[in-house]
């Protein structure tokens, strides 16, 4: 049979992975194309340096320097042999790339660690795209007036809590708060004016409330509450001090001073409410506020 002569310094300059070698002193060895493409580095600019000299650093995502961890030189190969992980190379222009790296460690004939081959993949355009998803995610559940959770996350939110409330008995409110007479606000002071009152009520609500609590704008405006850990003594009890506090605020627009007050309905969740049952129980509560003159909170189960 023919042998086949391959050569393969060729075959891994052209391979599309970056690929270096470091020999038992750490010194670099080989060092290809992809390695030189990723990292700005030339072969000639790092043939015969320290692994250590800075141009390998290797950290991880929180900056932590892992040349030590990984490096089978450092530490004897008990594990597996093959080491993988993502982490970040420097480039040659002072910024960090995203890489994903394997590293083998080359033993001699009697089994003794004598190098190690190291290929590494660029994967910015990875971690480039999973923090467009998590944008996008946020942008989904945020209204961008107010930047609170909107309807969407509200009702999501809300599944999750009636969830717990079925399987673990953890009980949970909820609140619903509508400005008065906001109509008037924005015909008499204008729409921009009406947008800076819905911005300094949702910043009041959000302030004032536990840190396990979530606000969120309903839409239009009307907002909701997501209590947690409360029963109706307490639910009145924070639900009065928000409407309080709203009643408490302002707006300052071309010198005179804006104020809004809400009317609210709360209502503890019961184990076989849905989502749309929960919030009109609660949005029925307000009608009664309303109905009782404004400016107040209707509590009831
Ligand atoms: P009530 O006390 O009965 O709740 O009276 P209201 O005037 O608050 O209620 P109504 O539902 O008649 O009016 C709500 C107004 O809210 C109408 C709408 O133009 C205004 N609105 C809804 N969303 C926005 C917004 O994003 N910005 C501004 N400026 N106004 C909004
Ligand atoms: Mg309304
Ligand atoms: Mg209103």
């Amino acid at each position: 049979m023919d042998e086949i002569s391959i050569n393969y310094k060729e075959l891994m300059d052209n391979l599309f992975d970056g690929v270096y070698f470091v020999d038992g002193t750490k010194r670099i060895r080989y060092w290809n194309k992809a390695a030189e493409n990723i990292t700005g580095y030339k072969a000639g600019e790092v043939l015969g340096k320290l692994c250590s000299d800075s141009i390998l650093t290797l950290y991880d995502d929180e900056g932590r320097n892992v040349c030590d961890a990984l490096c089978p030189l450092e530490k004897p190969v008990t594990d597996s042999p093959v080491r993988e992980a993502e982490l970040y190379l420097h480039h040659k222009d002072g910024r960090r790339i995203p890489v994903a790296i394997r590293i083998t460690p080359i033993r001699d004939s009697e089994g003794s660690i004598i190098g190690a081959l190291e290929l590494f993949s660029d994967i910015s355009s990875k971690s480039a795209t999973l923090l467009r998803i998590k944008e996008l995610e946020k942008l989904s559940m945020t209204d961008t007036l107010t930047m609170l959770a909107n309807r969407r996350y509200i009702q999501m939110e809300l599944e999750s809590r009636l969830q717990e409330l079925a399987r673990f008995n953890w009980p949970f409110a909820i609140l619903y708060l509508d400005i008065d007479h906001f109509k008037a606000i924005n015909d008499t002071c204008g729409h921009e004016a009406g947008d800076a009152v819905l911005k300094t009520v949702a910043d009041t609500l959000v302030a004032c409330v536990r840190p396990f609590d979530l606000i969120g704008r309903w839409g239009g405006e009307e907002f909701v509450g997501i209590m947690r850990n409360v029963d109706e003594k307490g639910l009145y009890h924070i639900g009065d001090r928000l409407r309080q506090l709203v009643e408490a605020s302002y707006v300052a627009i071309d010198k005179k001073k804006i104020s809004v007050t809400v009317s609210a309905g709360g209502t503890m969740a019961k184990t076989d409410d849905t989502v749309e049952e929960l919030v009109k129980r609660a949005d029925e509560l307000m009608f009664k506020s309303k109905a009782a003159g404004r400016n107040c909170l209707t509590v009831s189960d």
